[in-house]
Formats: structure tokens, sequence, C-alpha cells
């Protein structure tokens, strides 16, 4: 009698290509179901078998294929497809997303040692960026782009430029739809005219403010510094001076994953305040003890720790972004006179009863439309209050005010960034959110810190078996 087929303790979904977390090539990546999580399988032939962690919710990662619209291309690609993703970055012809967010780098040198930094900046490390060489980028994202939909400055710590508002001015002479600086706080705590002087700027400008923690231990962890009296004086400034901000969370698990409804709630009681952004990071100081099949913090886990942590978001607030769905997720809620609504708030109870535990707006085709105009990351300021209004229109609603403004407006959102180790040539592909090369190049985030920051360029290209100068040659623009 032959012996009894055996059965694999998953099930196969999907295939994907990935690269192998040691040697950064190329390789073939199973996606498969076990025990409720989401992980990916993937064999190099050099460095043998890895398995990953990429979503703690099956349901969800199914669902963000819902969310998926026809994509938007640049005016322009920078480079050629020659030896394929993501060895050609860009953007090359076979990127399928336009850039929604980039970010210029203006500053290497930083006022602050984080030891999860990965442009590695200190007080001690690197200058500062010209102005023509900053012109110059502007210039070059503004041929890719148009009228590009939300540039943030960045660093190092960008306030610290000797001429920062020159720069901010130089950004305000582009057709820019929505300005914003990346910045860990210090310069705008501790110089109050520094404060007043940017407010001359708010319109269409937002502040992405460094908040990780709210506790000395976390902030010390990731920043090196107890920072709470000077992320509370940022904010102070920011209050005062009425300028819009978003606050940034660094999440790593096991270090400040618990204080995420807090930080909403905080966020929300702070006036100045749009929303709040959460991006997991994976744990850089105890990489020797990493397992990426069980220790990797995803989008998912985050999102599944807003609903239990925070009584303002359900099921059916937080959604995947349609650009991006695999790596963003976004959540709205209103911030009214006496209390905060979130989206699914404003459906009538009787819809929310219709026999589903998720309202599938992606169901019905006019909201669909609506709802993919608001969750965007290019979405901000105006046309976002107008969004909001459109969407509610035809949602079956309860009350809300006819109109609103982009204070009335409290967004979630999660962010979590490929790496080496849930690096997937489908999702990366349709990455929104670039960064300046110097030498004009738009480069998805994901894989600049991997492959195009400074030196890493030579070295992982010749790894790869690529000239540096056969790249460039190819170069369209
Ligand atoms: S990530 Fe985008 S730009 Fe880079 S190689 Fe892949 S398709 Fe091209
Ligand atoms: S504040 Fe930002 S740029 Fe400065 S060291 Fe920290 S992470 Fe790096």
């Amino acid at each position: 009698m032959s012996p009894p087929i055996s059965e694999r303790p998953y099930i196969f979904y999907e295939l994907t290509n990935s690269l192998c977390s040691s040697c950064l090539k190329k390789v073939e990546a199973k996606i498969i179901f076990q025990d409720e999580r989401v992980y990916m399988l993937k064999t190099c032939l050099e460095h043998g078998l890895e398995k990953v962690l990429i979503s703690i919710d099956i349901e969800y990662y199914k669902r963000a294929r819902n969310f998926l619209k026809p994509p938007q291309t640049p005016l322009r690609f920078n480079t050629a497809t020659v030896h394929g993703c993501p060895y050609d970055c860009g953007l090359c012809p076979d990127h399928e997303q336009h850039s929604c967010l980039t970010l210029v780098e203006i500053a290497e040198r930083c006022n602050l040692t984080c030891p999860v930094c990965y442009a590695d900046s200190s007080p001690t490390k690197g200058g500062f960026r010209s102005l023509p060489e900053i012109e110059f980028l502007l210039d070059e994202l503004v041929k890719n782009e148009g009228e590009p939909d939300v540039v943030q400055l960045s660093g190092g710590e960008p306030t610290i430029h000797p001429q920062f508002f020159e720069i901010m001015d130089a950004a305000r002479k582009r057709p820019i739809r929505h300005l914003m600086v990346n910045t860990n706080g210090i310069r705008i705590a501790k110089d109050r005219h520094f404060a007043e002087k940017l407010a001359a700027y708010k319109d269409g400008f937002e502040v992405y403010l460094q908040f990780d923690s709210l506790k000395k231990q976390a902030l010390e962890v990731l920043r090196g510094e107890d920072l709470r009296q000077v992320r509370r004086q940022a904010l102070d400034h920011l209050n005062e001076f009425d300028i819009s901000t978003t606050l940034v969370v660094t999440l790593q698990k096991g270090l400040n994953d618990q204080e995420i409804g807090e930080i909403i709630d905080f966020a929300l009681k702070e006036p100045c305040v749009r929303g709040v952004t959460f991006q997991p990071v994976q744990s850089a100081g105890r990489l020797e003890t990493f397992n990426p099949a069980k220790d990797r913090l995803t989008l998912s886990e985050v999102r599944a720790q807003i609903l239990k942590q925070s009584p303002i978001f359900s099921d059916a607030d937080i959604l995947p972004v349609p650009c991006h769905p695999d790596c963003i997720a976004m959540a709205y809620a209103l911030k009214l006179e006496d209390k905060v609504v979130p989206l699914s708030g404003l459906i009538s109870p009787a819809e929310l009863l219709k026999g589903r535990n998720t309202i599938q707006y992606e169901q019905d085709p006019l909201m669909k439309e609506k709802l993919f105009q608001l969750f965007s990351l290019n979405q901000a300021e105006k046309n976002t209050s107008h969004a909001v209004g459109d969407l509610l229109c035809c949602l079956p609603k309860l009350e809300f005010p006819t109109k609103l403004s982009y204070r009335n407006i409290f967004r979630v959102i999660i962010i979590e960034f490929l790496d080496r180790y849930n690096f997937d040539v489908r999702s990366v592909k349709r990455s929104c959110v670039h960064i300046m090369h110097p030498d004009g190049r738009v480069i998805p985030f994901d894989t600049y810190n991997m492959f195009y920051r400074e030196n890493l360029e030579v070295g992982q290209i010749a790894r790869n078996g690529i000239q540096k100068a056969e790249v460039k040659l190819d170069r369209i623009n």
C-alpha cells in the first residue's frame, strides 16, 4: 500500500517576487496563509529559506485587493527599465504610480542622534544641501509632476538649515499644492520667533512633527533623549500660531505599540493637530535575535491595535489607500464642536445592521469613487474637506455640518514601508512616497535606503552584477 498523500499546513495563495534579506538578490516568494496569518516564503539559492510575517489579518489582506484604482503616471520617467525591478529606480516606465508625496532632503546634519535614524544623521555628521541644489531638485520634481501634490522638506533636520526660509520661499515659488516640513520639533520648541516666522507660510503648509511616545523610556530608546518637554513646547508654539500639524509616530513592537490609543486621544485634544501617522519599524537594536516570521510589526497589527486601543474607530473606518493598499491604510474622523465622529459614525445604524460586520463601501460605485478621492495620500487641506463633504453626501447619513474646514478633519494613517524582509516587487511598483536623489532621479522611499542612498548604490548594484555607469547611460532624461 502506498503511503498517504500528505497535506501542507498552509494555503498557498499567490506568488510574487521579493529579495533575499542577506544578499538582496531577487527571489521568488510564495504568499501563504497559515494559523490565521499571512506569510511570505522565499528561497535564496545561496542563503536558504526565509519565512516572513506579512499580515496578522487574512481578511484585511484580501480586502485590500478591492481597493485598487487605475495607476496614475508622472509626466515623464527618469530611467529606462533595463535590469528589472527594483534595480532601475527611477522612476522607470514600469512604475505604476506617480509621486503622491515626495521628500526633498535639504540637510544631512541633525540636532539629534536617534538610534533608529535611517540617514545616520547627527550634530557632527554631514552638512547642508545648497540652495541651488535644492532648487534643482524641486525643478526636476516639477518636470515629473507638473504640480506636485505634497512635498516634504526633510533631512537630517531641515529647520537647522541656515537658509531654511529661503528654501521655503523657493518651494513656494513652484506649483506645489501642499508643503510639509518633517521635523523633530526642537527648533520650533526652543525658538518662538522661528515658529512665528513659519506661520507666515501656513496656508497650504503642514508640520510633520516627530512624536513617538508620551513616555520617557520609549523616547530614549528611539531618539536617545527624553524629548517630552520639547514636544510639549513645540505643540504650544504650533497651537499659538495655528499651524496645521501631523504627529508622526515611529512604532516599535513591545516598546510603544501599547500607547497608540493614548496618542490618538492626546492628538485629538491639540487644536493644531490634523492627524497622526503611524510608521512601524523593525527593531534595529535587536537584529541578532530578530525573527522575521514572528517579530515584525505589520500594518495589520497596528490597525488591530488602533481598533483595540481607541474607542473612536471601528473596522469600517480604517481602510486601504487605493494607490498603495498593501502599505498604507487610512481613517478619517470629524472633529465637531463637542464630539469626534468617525466616518462610519455618520452612517445610519440601520445600514450597519444589514447583516455584514464590515461596511463594504467599495460595493457602491458612487461611494467607491468618492471614497477613492478622499483616501489618497495626496489629499491635503482644501481638497480634503471638500472630499469629505463629497463622500458624506452619498452616505446614508446622519446629520453633519455642511461646511467643513481642514480644522474639522482628523486623519489617522498607517504607513508600512517595505524592507529587505517584506519586500514585494508587486507592491513596490505602486509606491507613491518618493524621495529625490541628488542627481534628480525620483526613487521610491522603500528602495532608496536599500539600494540608492549614497554609497549603497555602487555596492548593491555591483553585488547584483549591474554597473552603475550602465544605469546612468540608460537614463532617459
Ligand atoms: S520600484 Fe518602480 S522605479 Fe524602481 S525599478 Fe521598480 S518599477 Fe522601476
Ligand atoms: S531627528 Fe530624524 S534625521 Fe535627526 S537623527 Fe533623528 S531620525 Fe535622524
